[in-house]
């Protein structure tokens, strides 16, 4: 049992309460089982039969873990590459390279990307990976293992492109599967992978790549499959205008409209950037509870465009965040992505287009929701998951500034006091409490030096 006191805590509750000086407890059984006002008072003091570890939170303030909605974890092992181009000539850059990924590499990647997530604020992230070369062993597996390391709760997708440029598509025809060769792969992925009890720590998703790199058959089919396993649906939608040029020349119509032909509206889809959307776009997204993943850096990084999130959000779209591959943006750092979702909604629409509080609800239960997890995570209440972040806002970078909430999104990103999952520590004093960020460090450099030498 943990219990955090004399701390400001922002619970994200449906009515967005929060205590300036307050409490949260978590239970042995990984719950909240109390969060209010005050100190928790005497029945939950230890005693002989219940050892209760007392966390000082003063000058930190409470939110519920960060969730993380779209990422690459992989790319990690290319960050710094095709530093000046557009999505289309970043893709056709970098997708040689990915052809030569293997277990290790991505295991390797993984380490690092999740170790940063973790210390950014993170507790729970979903992976998006589609590339699966032919000898390449089990990246799966690998990234898995990694999560499991960092102590992450975790989401990973079977993505899949089998749409090669001789088809029509971007990627080079080697980087690509056969379409029924994927789509067991992906059947087996969730049925040896996904836990789908309310505590789990793993579930799988099926997230066929982007219109560009993969077939119509496939989108459909991995609709149909994901519907008959109980699993979610994940794609990149409406990234950049060469994918609607590329919809309107090859399906007569908008990515928007494409992926509602194919069976991918649903609350139990969620899509990556939704940057280009019209109206009538964001109020079908809105109407099927359709979530998307708003990752406004990558957006940034690749001159993309920004989405309109004030107008997702007043049509009832479920918005998360997600810092998107670590090639597209190298910060990748989620905490950081509260300020960027606040500044980029504020270029596209003025002061008023979003609030800090808003920013951080994309960061916590609009991500949750879109995992599918509301239930049982995003939010503090009791009953709830522990997942938790306290973050340290009384050095320099923050102190002065009273409101926590404000302090924590528009100031630098804050360190990371105590970080946890179901109840147990993953950072701890701004260090990861299961791994080593150096170790982590060196394993990805080798696995990105290898890759480059072979990939030459
Ligand atoms: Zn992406």
């Amino acid at each position: 049992m943990i219990l955090i006191e004399n701390v400001a805590v922002a619970t994200v509750d449906p009515t967005g309460t929060e205590y300036g000086d307050g409490h949260v407890v978590v239970g042995d059984d990984g719950r909240i089982a109390a969060v209010g006002p005050g100190h928790a008072g005497a029945g939950w003091v230890g005693s002989a039969h219940r050892s209760v570890r007392r966390v000082d939170g003063t000058g930190c303030l409470v939110t519920p873990g960060l969730v993380n909605t779209h990422h690459h974890l992989y790319q990690w092992a290319t960050r710094g590459l095709a530093l000046d181009d557009d999505l289309f000539g970043w893709l056709t850059k970098l997708y040689p390279i990915w052809g030569r990924l293997d277990a290790e590499t991505v295991g390797a990647a993984a380490g690092a990307g999740l170790g940063w997530l973790a210390l950014s604020g993170c507790t729970l992230t979903m992976d998006h990976h589609y590339v699966f070369p032919r000898d390449g062993g089990d990246v799966l597996a690998a990234e898995i293992e990694a999560a499991r390391q960092i102590g992450l709760r975790f989401h990973p997708t079977r993505g899949s492109m089998d749409l090669g440029r001789s088809a029509g598509g971007l990627p080079p025809d080697h980087v690509v599967e056969d379409t029924d060769a994927a789509l067991a792969a992906t059947e087996q992925a969730i049925d040896r992978w996904h836990d789908p009890s309310p505590d789990a720590m793993l579930q799988v998703a099926v997230a066929p790549c982007s219109p560009f790199s993969v077939t119509s058959r496939l989108m459909s089919e991995a609709a149909v499959l994901a519907r008959r396993k109980g699993v979610r649906l994940h794609t990149h939608l409406a990234e950049t205008d060469d994918e609607e040029s590329f919809c309107r020349r090859n399906f007569g119509c908008s990515p928007v409209e494409y992926a509602e032909q194919l069976g991918w509206l649903g609350n139990d889809v969620w899509v990556a950037h939704g940057v280009h959307l019209d109206d009538a776009a964001i109020a079908k997204l809105g109407d099927t509870g359709t979530g998307v993943a708003h990752c406004p850096s990558s957006n940034a990084r690749l001159g993309t465009g920004s989405a309109r999130v004030r107008e997702l959000l007043d049509s009832a779209v479920p918005v998360g965040l997600g810092v998107d591959g670590a090639a597209s943006q190298e910060v990748s750092h989620l905490g950081a992505e509260l300020r960027q979702a606040l500044y980029t909604a504020r270029i596209r629409g003025g002061a008023g287009a979003l609030s800090a509080r808003e920013a951080l609800l994309l960061g916590t239960i609009g991500g949750a929701r879109c995992l599918g997890r509301a239930a049982d995570l995003g939010s503090l209440e009791v009953g709830k998951l522990g997942d938790l972040v306290l973050w340290r806002l009384d050095g320099l970078g923050h102190d002065g500034i009273d409101d926590k909430v404000a302090a924590l999104v528009f100031g630098p990103p804050a360190p990371v006091e105590l970080a946890l999952v179901g109840g147990k520590p993953v950072v701890e004093r701004g260090a990861l409490t299961n791994a080593d960020a150096e170790v982590l460090a060196r394993r990805a450099r080798r696995a990105h030096r290898r890759l480059l030498r072979e990939s030459r």
